[in-house]
């Protein structure tokens, strides 16, 4: 594959590659990225709009379900035309009409403990776009076994939160959210916080893609939408940790 821009990338992405620090050589690095976006609804909707906007050159978006009316509050990457076809097979359509530069590939099939290798190995940075803990879970497992940088996002409600976890660096999400109870089917969600964070876990890919910045990986930050606040929260490694743990 060719990894030089065209004049139409360079054009394309010119106000990003003008940033101070960023250039050719970091719109490459995207170009030559592989990054897989885990749920495509709320969260995954304006994280994958983003990335593809950006130049990630793979993009891969795993959802098995379809779009439900009551998705459409909160999940924009989809039209009311599109309600009962695959959140991953519309996502890609999308994505591709939106930059023909890069590569978007979809499964709609569950991820588990066999499959996941095969799904997402191999990519530079994953994306927790999900509502569930324990495919959450099961992520943050992988991740840290492969040394994969995660970005977790997760909303309810008015609000939400989002790190990065830099495997063996900072704490993983067993280490913050070890014992967190699962919320049952459909919780409430304003539909813009997961916009608002959503957007935030696309800068984070893009800061750990370029090398650009500092990624946020030792502490949290938690959005509340009620009262337009956002505030960091300590998080720290635990040791003994199950998933990451030294011993
Ligand atoms: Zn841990």
């Amino acid at each position: 594959m060719n990894f030089d821009l065209s004049e139409a990338e360079r054009i394309r992405y010119d106000r990003q590659i003008r940033i101070q620090n960023w250039g050719l050589e970091k719109q490459i690095k995207l170009k030559k990225s592989k990054v897989a976006v885990i749920g495509v609804g709320g969260l995954g909707s304006p994280i994958s709009i983003y990335l593809a906007a950006a130049g990630v050159g793979k993009i891969i978006l795993v959802d098995s379900e379809k779009f439900e009316l009551s998705n459409l509050n909160r999940q924009i990457i989809a039209s009311t035309c599109d309600l009962n076809r695959f959140k991953a097979e519309v996502a890609a359509e999308k994505l591709k009409k939106l930059n023909p530069e890069i590569n978007v590939v979809f499964t709609t099939s569950l991820l588990n403990e066999n499959s996941i290798e095969e799904v997402i190995g191999g990519c530079d940075v994953i994306v927790d776009a999900l509502d569930n803990w324990s495919t959450r879970f099961l992520l943050n497992r992988f991740c840290v076994r492969k040394n994969i940088p995660l970005v977790h996002g997760g909303v309810t409600g008015w609000g939400g939160q989002t790190f990065t976890i830099l495997p063996r660096r900072g704490p993983c999400l067993e280490c913050v959210f070890k014992g967190v109870r699962e919320v049952e089917g459909g919780f409430p969600v304003v539909g813009v916080t997961p916009g608002i964070i959503g957007v935030i876990e696309a800068l984070e890919v893009i800061k750990l893609l370029t090398g650009l910045s500092k990624p946020l990986y030792d502490k949290m930050l938690v959005f509340d939408g009620f009262e337009t606040s956002f505030e960091y929260v300590d998080i720290k490694r635990n040791l003994k940790c199950e998933v990451c743990g030294d011993g």
